[in-house]
Formats: structure tokens, C-alpha cells, sequence
């Protein structure tokens, strides 16, 4: 009977989790990626480009974005462009989604990805901070998003904001970097409903990521976290294809998910065992 059980868990689990990814549902799709100078971003647009997508990609340094374009063109991407900006200014994302637009005549997925530099510290009370932080982190992702919404209205397309454990379990180190990444669920996951409740059919995908092996994590948590970080480029290819398959939420690696249903039913214990992954004395 006990054999019995385990093999129904293991199937209904292999049924949740299997890979329902279509590679050809992205062959040609118009993509807008931010971010997408280094790191996770960086990893998105040569997936994407393996896939024979059509991407304008965006971030504030040129002279990486050229060499990510020419990479891209090398992996098979059908058209790429780059245009440089700074999401701290509140006209960029509105000329971003504009000048994509023009490019590809349309947009399928809209990838929310690039975060502004933010120490990995305790508190220090710096208030201004935390506002630019909000404005590069989060409320420019709303403008991108509502500039957008009425394209990937059209193309019955994507929207997939990437998140991190961070916007769903408060951990030590991210006051306002955590602040940002509550906020984008608080806002996406309500207007997920708005759009379900407005027949609407644009998918929002909210990606909960945990620590990823980019330079600048690495970097920043280099003796004051006790956690194995994962490839950029696998947390790439899971946030992409949870995209194209219109998933409501992709966790990377799998096992955060399980992390976020039990974070509310023991908050002590999780507590201590998010404590215990620090450093204090470093920070
Ligand atoms: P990186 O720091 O490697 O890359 C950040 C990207 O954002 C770069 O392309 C950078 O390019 C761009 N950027 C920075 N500031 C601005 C700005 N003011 N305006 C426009 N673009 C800007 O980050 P990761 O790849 O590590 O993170 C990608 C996503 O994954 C983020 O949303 C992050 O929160 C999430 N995540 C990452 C984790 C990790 O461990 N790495 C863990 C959990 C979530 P440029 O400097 O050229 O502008």
C-alpha cells in the first residue's frame, strides 16, 4: 500500500511538473527584453535567439548590448535590435516600448528583467535609495507594462516579470531590494485578475528566482550567504519557457515553490532556517 501511494505522489508530480515547452511557439516571436546586457538577461536573449526569435534587447551599456546582438545574430535570432536606457528615467520605458514597436511591428513577449544596483547590507537608513530603487525596479516595470499592454492585447502575448525568493520570503540583506520585488507581485497579481475579469487574453508570468550564479550575486554574497548558487542559463531557459507555455508562476529551482507553501503555515521555524543561510558578521 505504501509503495502504491508513493508511486501516486510520484506520478501526480510528474504530471504537474512535466515539460509541456513547444521550442516552435517561439520561432519567430517578437520579443522585448530588458536586462539583457549580463547576467540572466543575457542568458534570455541567446535562448531566445537559439529559438529563431525577433528581439530588441535594452540596458544602458552599448558596447555590451552590440556584442549580445552579434552573438544573437551568430545563434539564429531572425532580427535583432538594441536600444540603450536608463530606467531610472521615467520617459525611458515609454520610448523603449515605441522604438520595439517600430522594429518588429508588434510584440508577443514583454521580459521585465534588469534590477538597478542595490548593496547587499544591513539597513542604513538611506531613504533616497530605496525611492530610486523603486523607480528602476519596479515602477519601471509597470510603465513598460502599461505601454505595452495594448500590443500584447493584440497578439494575445506575454508578460513575464522576473522575481526573485526575495519577493516572496523576506530574507536578511534586501530591505528596499525586497520592497521592490513584493511590489511587482502585489501589482501583476492583481492585474492578472483585472485582465482575466476583462476576458483579456494577455498572460502575466511571475518568475520566483533563487540565488543564480551571475558575477554580480556572486560578488555581492561572496561570504555571507551559505547557498548554492545555479546557472544563469538554466534560470534563463526556465523563465523562457514559462513563458511561452503561459505559466502563472515559474520557480527556479523547482523546489522554492515547495519553500513558498510552507512559508506562511511555520513562520518561526522559517525564520531561523532563512537566518541560518546568513552571515551577519560580514555584512
Ligand atoms: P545583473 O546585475 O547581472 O544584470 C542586470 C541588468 O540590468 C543588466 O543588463 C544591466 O545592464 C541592467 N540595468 C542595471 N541598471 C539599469 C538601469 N538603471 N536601467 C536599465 N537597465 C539597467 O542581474 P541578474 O542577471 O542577476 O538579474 C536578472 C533578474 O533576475 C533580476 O530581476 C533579479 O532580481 C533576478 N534575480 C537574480 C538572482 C541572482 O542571484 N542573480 C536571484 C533572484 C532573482 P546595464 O548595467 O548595462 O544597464
Amino acid at each position: 500500500k505504501t509503495l502504491c501511494a508513493a508511486g501516486i505522489v510520484v506520478g501526480l508530480l510528474a504530471f504537474f511538473w512535466r515539460d509541456t515547452f513547444n521550442p516552435d511557439s517561439i520561432s519567430g516571436a517578437r520579443v522585448l527584453l530588458t536586462g539583457a546586457s549580463t547576467g540572466i538577461g543575457e542568458q534570455m536573449a541567446y535562448h531566445y535567439s537559439r529559438f529563431g526569435a525577433e528581439i530588441v534587447l535594452t540596458a544602458r551599456r552599448g558596447t555590451l548590448l552590440q556584442k549580445v546582438m552579434e552573438k544573437c545574430l551568430q545563434l539564429g535570432a531572425k532580427k535583432v535590435f538594441y536600444i540603450q536606457a536608463d530606467m531610472s528615467s521615467p520617459q525611458a520605458p515609454e520610448e523603449v516600448v515605441q522604438f520595439a514597436l517600430q522594429k518588429l511591428g508588434g510584440l508577443d513577449h514583454l521580459v521585465l528583467n534588469h534590477i538597478g544596483g542595490t548593496p547587499f547590507q544591513m539597513w542604513d537608513g538611506d531613504v533616497e535609495h530605496t525611492r530610486w530603487l523603486m523607480q528602476v525596479n519596479f515602477l519601471s516595470y509597470v510603465a513598460l507594462a502599461s505601454a505595452a499592454l495594448p500590443i500584447l492585447a493584440e497578439s494575445k502575448g506575454s508578460l513575464i516579470v522576473v522575481s526573485s525568493l526575495t519577493g516572496k520570503i523576506s530574507t536578511p540583506f534586501t530591505t528596499s531590494y525586497s520592497a521592490t520585488k513584493f511590489a511587482l507581485d502585489g501589482f501583476f497579481s492583481s492585474l492578472r485578475h483585472e485582465l482575466a475579469m476583462q476576458k483579456q487574453d494577455v498572460c502575466i508570468t511571475l518568475c520566483i528566482l533563487g540565488l543564480i550564479d551571475t558575477e554580480v550575486a556572486l560578488e555581492k554574497t561572496r561570504d555571507k550567504v551559505y547557498m548554492s548558487a545555479y546557472p544563469a542559463a538554466e534560470a534563463a531557459l526556465a523563465i523562457i519557457k514559462g513563458g511561452a507555455t503561459r505559466a502563472r508562476e515559474v520557480f527556479y529551482p523547482w523546489w522554492l515553490e515547495l519553500l513558498c507553501c510552507l512559508r506562511d503555515w511555520f513562520p518561526n521555524q522559517r525564520d531561523v532556517v532563512i537566518q541560518s543561510f546568513y552571515n551577519y558578521t560580514s555584512a
